[in-house]
């Protein structure tokens, strides 16, 4: 029996035969051509750019129904490649020099395009990198006439193990016949691992070696809440796993009939359980889970996959659409977050060596008034429509918050100079993110409405772990004390002075360090909707003295790891 550490992408847990899925090789023969079938060639071509885009809008709909519109919308990079003027120009006019057939030329372009977007260190564009990687599959295949051996076919239930999986490849799974999957790499935030969290098909990426270390037809246990994967598991094992399985599938029922009831404890105590989102769209789903608000809404993904920038009627009218829709739930917008691994292609930013302690969120704001000014504007339009607060990411100090908070009031005068309404009494609030953030809570505190905790950043931050980096992904420990320790700290300072205090980073939609975020006073929970079913069972669970117990338990523990096994294990005793 051997056990991979991977990255937990998809929660759950699955048992099953591994089914090895090799790279995708396509036999692309090289031939002369005459100066006649250029354009005969040139046809093939256009015909294989339409068929591709025929079958990437028809895959779209399917997954916009299945699965939702942000899941959907990765598909318009795909689409967006199909446009890209130079990669088709360059085809052609090398077609045409060269007078070699199109599919090996194509082939050839494709190629250099990705071996120049793998050089540049850009986490942004090896995304991009997937993107092309897989629509240039796509049309090779309609230039040479050959059908995608899919994922749709298998035969039984099994787990997938691959390299890496397209998002196509993830949007052609069907639960019933894929159980659950590894990849040798991928991060938490991969298209791929959002794909199987929408799916609930429980997956470990970033598992490096997985595809030397599993052989076709192994046995394995997928555990993606852990990201263990276990390769031949012994009897006991098996047994152990198969019997939480089965708790587990029994469990989510129960889940699912509280979803619209309130988040209170068995004595009286109540906390706000929350959405994050990334899209207007995704409202209705907040809704069908149960979500109370939206404690996070990231509007960097408004830039993303459009060429121009949005307008200050564009920002407006998203913000009014959630506004209203959520109405009289709360919403708190975030204000743009861009740097870090989130890069537009609109603005013009210089490559650093370390972008997440570089021109990143609220520095980046600060030193372009006019594009945060704009969405600040538009921002205070839309709170007449309904309950909508404001935030800022990245905040490392009062002295940001107090430059923030400067633009906004010119923001007010502006629009009070045109007679335009907004909400006066908007509520303004920091994410907390940096430790230097976290270290001062008290101080940020009396200038503030509320605090959102970033625990994904604050742990990076605090661990010196970069959240998008693989070879570290073992380090990055939400429940290590020094972390436990920090939010503790911030959860006291807004006691202390009497405001709200939430949490919208991952950490807050894991059952198990959710006890412990319970026991520690934290007052709203945001996360993605799926799990909020979950977390309002839980905490309709449990006594808020419980949790205290919990959690001042756990503070006394010395490793993360002990720390996570002792909460999982009341966890357990909680659920069963
Ligand atoms: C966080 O850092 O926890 C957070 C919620 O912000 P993001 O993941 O967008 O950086
Ligand atoms: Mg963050």
């Amino acid at each position: 029996m051997i056990s991979l550490r991977g990255i937990a992408a998809a929660s759950g847990i699955s048992i099953g035969v591994a089914h090895k899925l090799g790279k995708e090789e396509l036999n692309v023969p090289k031939h002369a051509i005459s100066d006649m079938d250029i354009p005969v060639q040139i046809q093939l071509f256009e015909e294989a750019l339409i068929k591709t885009r025929r079958e990437i809008i028809v895959l779209q709909k399917r997954i916009s129904t299945e699965m939702g519109q942000e899941e959907a919308q990765i598909f318009d990079a795909h689409l967006l490649v199909l446009e890209d003027r130079m990669l088709i120009e360059e085809v052609i006019s090398r077609l045409k020099k060269d007078k070699l057939n199109v599919a090996f030329i194509f082939q050839e372009v494709l190629r250099k395009y990705i071996s120049v977007f793998s050089k540049i260190e850009d986490e942004y564009l090896k995304e991009r990198i997937a993107d092309i990687n897989d629509v240039g599959k796509r049309i090779l295949r309609n230039l040479l006439g050959e059908e995608r051996k899919g994922l749709d076919e298998l035969k039984d239930r099994v787990v997938l193990v691959a390299h890496d999986l397209s998002p196509s490849d993830t949007a052609a799974m069907h639960k019933k016949n894929v159980a659950g999957f590894v990849t040798d790499i991928g991060g938490k935030t991969s298209h791929t691992a959002i794909m199987a969290k929408s799916l609930e098909i429980p997956a470990v990426v970033g598992a490096e070696d997985a595809t030397l270390k599993i052989n076709q037809g192994d046995m394995l246990i997928v555990d993606g809440s852990l990201g263990i994967v276990i390769i031949n598991p012994d009897e006991e094992t098996l047994e152990r796993y198969h019997t939480e399985e089965l708790k587990l599938k029994g469990i989510t029922e129960k889940f699912l009939a509280v979803k619209d009831l309130p988040a209170i404890t068995l004595d009286g105590n109540k906390v706000e359980i929350n959405a994050n989102i990334e899209f207007p769209d995704e409202v209705p789903a907040v809704k069908l889970h149960g979500g109370e608000g939206i404690g996070l809404y990231r509007t960097e993904f408004f830039y993303m996959n459009r060429k121009d920038l949005p307008t200050e009627d564009d920002h407006y009218h998203a913000y009014k659409y959630v506004a209203e829709e959520m109405n009289p739930y709360p919403i708190i917008i975030r204000t743009l977050d861009l740097g870090g691994d989130k890069f537009l292609s609109q603005f013009q930013i210089p490559h650093e060596m370390q972008p997440f302690l570089g021109w990143r969120a609220i520095r980046f704001c600060l030193a372009r008034p006019e594009v945060f000014k704009l969405q600040l504007r538009a921002i205070l339009r839309a709170s007449v429509h309904g309950n909508l607060k404001l935030m800022y990411p990245m905040i490392s100090g009062v002295g940001e918050l107090r430059q923030a908070n400067k633009i906004l009031e010119e923001a007010k005068v502006e629009l009070r100079t045109k007679g335009m309404p907004f909400d006066e009494d908007i509520q303004v609030g920091v994410m907390i993110e940096v430790p230097s953030a976290a270290m001062t809570a008290d101080i940020l505190a009396k200038e503030v409405d509320f605090f959102s905790i970033g625990s994904n950043d604050l742990i990076q931050y605090s661990l010196a772990v970069d959240r998008a980096n693989e070879k570290v992904a073992y380090l990055y420990d939400p429940a290590h004390p020094a972390v436990l320790r920090l939010i503790k700290n911030v959860i006291d300072a807004a006691h202390n002075a009497d405001i709200n205090v939430g949490m919208c980073g991952e950490m807050a939609g894991e059952p198990s360090l959710a006890l412990i975020l319970l026991g520690l006073g934290l007052d709203e929970f945001s996360m993605p909707p799926q799990v909020i079913p979950e977390l309002k069972y839980l905490i309709r669970s449990i006594t808020l003295k419980q949790a205290k117990d919990i959690a001042d338990e756990a503070m006394k523990l010395s490793t993360g790891e002990e720390i996570e096994a002792f909460a999982r294990a009341k966890l357990m005793e909680i659920l069963k």
